[in-house]
């Protein structure tokens, strides 16, 4: 699609790498040249850029080792295909040193309901295709500037209190994008999430477009339209456009959107390239204008919102509408071995009907008889990956960090899973009884945001850290994050902690927050309540962190 903005002089060299060659023919080129032949790669200009059109990012080690990301729509997967990629872990995700805390051949679960793994050698990659595509996956368009995976509430079609079933609407959209020329080449990325149940567990607004359950003045069910929301250094929630989407519009809508995007949209700056920035230079009105002047059904006017509050958390045991049980297994930062994702599947397939993975980056078993939860729950994989963890291992969520990425500054996953343990064993009884089950810390290993800290109770940044003994790993701590019907982004109220000071600073809020907190007042409403300064206090807890900078201690 070309720009109506921009002549070829004032495209960014990135846009006119894609003018050169299609980003989508990087995958025939994998599977017919590069996997027999890496060297040759480097020879094509802007060829390791277009990798990311087939999922794959060069991970931060260089030579021969990639990222993939597998698409989920809607986070849906049977049991089989749960197999095929805990296999594909297991047998070409393993690196040449164990992580001290997750071991080899590990996944990741994402918050936008993918896959990730490593260590990944390119040679392999057209076998690992093949099985994906086999078992009906692929890993197209999982990356690049292009439609990514369409989110969706994990328990769609299941959930007693959704009011539309919108997992095959996801399923539609994700079906006409996935590997379309035509909108392959946008300005950047392209996030859409569809839901239909009470509690924006896809989290509508902080998507490209976003569509939330609504009612129109006839009765009839369907969604209303947000667009251009992100996060990341320019943190929006998406517009409301006064569009009602009805199911069998939505492709369509979402087809002219990406035109919109496409045509209009910033192809000269990529920092300024997000959907996000088109929304706010052409206003919402304007935005339905150019929507209205390229789609070919109506655009009737928003309907009643359904929307209630953000949920964001399927643990623990639930009944189905069906009368049948799904079961929320937590799976802190999202990272478990193959050998363990194969097990869901089995678990699945046995007890149940499928796996479904949430955007906390936890995981679901379906479709569970009653009578056999009991034999489930006694599963050793449900002891480690508990239904009934903690309030702060089941919030926490944490990027790729250092580890892995070649932008972030500090290490996240392995420090958020003890962060969150540790305040488990310090504060979690008392969490529980405040009436906070679940305490949604989000942990980014730079400004991107890959883990979302701007709508946790608790966002985590990181940064470079001063003290007394020298440069060290830190973090900016923020608070109050939600989403729903209060959405609203955290304030950064501290900047650049040491990390080691942070497991005590957290235990300073929390203890505030349940002695000081008012009836049902939720710990995101109870830090918005409370002055930034008052809250800095807390974290910065002046004389013990003196102390602790003038005896010089590191991180
Ligand atoms: Fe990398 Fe930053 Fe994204 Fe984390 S947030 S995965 S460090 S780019």
């Amino acid at each position: 699609m070309r720009s109506l903005r921009y002549s070829h002089d004032e495209l960014s060299k990135q846009e006119k790498q894609k003018l050169e060659r299609h980003p989508l023919e990087i995958y025939e080129a994998i599977r017919n040249t590069y996997a027999d032949d890496l060297s040759k790669m480097s020879e094509v200009p802007g060829e390791v850029d277009r990798l990311k059109w087939a999922g794959i990012y060069p991970q931060k080690q260089g030579g021969d080792n990639f990222m993939m990301r597998i698409k989920v729509p809607g986070g849906v997967l049977t049991a089989e295909q749960t197999k095929v990629i805990g296999r594909i872990a297991r047998d070409f995700a393993g690196g040449p040193h164990e992580n001290p805390h997750f071991g080899d051949n590990f996944l990741d679960l994402t918050t936008r309901q993918d896959v990730q793994m490593h260590w990944f050698q390119m040679r392999d990659i057209p076998e690992i295709w093949d099985r994906l595509e086999a078992a009906g996956m692929t890993t197209v368009q999982a990356c690049g500037d292009s439609a990514r995976n369409v989110l969706s509430c994990p328990v769609s079609g299941l959930d007693k209190d959704e009011a539309i079933n919108a997992y095959p609407v996801a399923q539609a959209i994700n079906d006409f994008f996935t590997g379309n020329r035509d909108y392959g080449n946008l300005p950047r990325k392209f996030k859409m999430s569809v839901t239909g149940c009470c509690e924006d567990c896809a989290q509508a607004e902080i998507n490209d477009i976003g569509m939330l359950p609504a009612r129109n003045a006839d009765g009839e069910l369907g969604f209303n339209l947000r667009v251009g929301g992100g996060l990341s250094d320019g943190p929006r929630m998406a517009s409301d456009i006064d569009v009602f989407v009805r199911p069998e519009d939505a492709v369509e809508i979402t087809r002219g959107i990406a035109q919109v995007f496409g045509e209009l949209g910033n192809r000269n700056n990529r920092w300024l390239a997000r959907m996000r920035y088109l929304v706010q230079e052409l206003g919402p009105e304007q935005f339905r204008a150019e929507l209205e002047a390229r789609v070919n059904v109506p655009l009737p006017p928003a309907g009643e919102d359904l929307t209630r509050h953000y949920r964001g958390d399927h643990t623990g045991v639930h009944e189905q509408k069906d009368g049948n049980l799904y079961v929320g297994l937590n799976v802190p930062v999202g990272r478990m071995s193959g050998l363990e994702f194969e097990e869901a599947g089995r678990l699945a397939g046995e007890y149940g009907e499928d796996v479904r993975l949430a955007t906390d980056q936890n995981l679901i078993i379906t479709g569970v008889p009653k009578e056999r939860l009991d034999d489930l729950l006694a599963e050793p994989l449900l002891a480690k990956y508990s239904p009934n963890p903690g309030p702060f291992s089941r919030g926490i969520v944490a990027c790729t960090g250092t580890e892995f990425c070649r932008f972030a500054i500090v290490e996240t996953k392995i420090r958020a899973v003890e962060w969150a343990r540790e305040m488990d064993e310090r504060l979690g009884e008392e969490m529980k009884e405040a009436g906070q089950d679940a305490v949604r810390m989000h942990f980014s290993g730079c400004s991107a945001s890959c883990a979302q800290p701007q709508i946790g109770d608790v966002g985590f940044r990181g940064e470079t850290a001063k003290t007394a003994g020298g440069l060290v790993e830190g973090v900016d701590v923020g608070l109050g994050g939600s989403l729903g019907r209060d959405a609203g982004f955290i304030d950064w109220i501290e900047g650049a902690k040491p990390t080691e000071r942070v497991p005590d600073a957290l235990e300073r809020i929390f203890r505030a927050f349940k002695d000081d907190h008012r009836e049902g007042e939720k710990f995101h409403e109870w830090a918005r309540r409370k002055r930034n300064g008052e809250l800095r206090d807390l974290l910065r807890d002046r004389e013990s962190e003196s102390a602790r900078v003038g005896a010089g201690r590191r991180s």
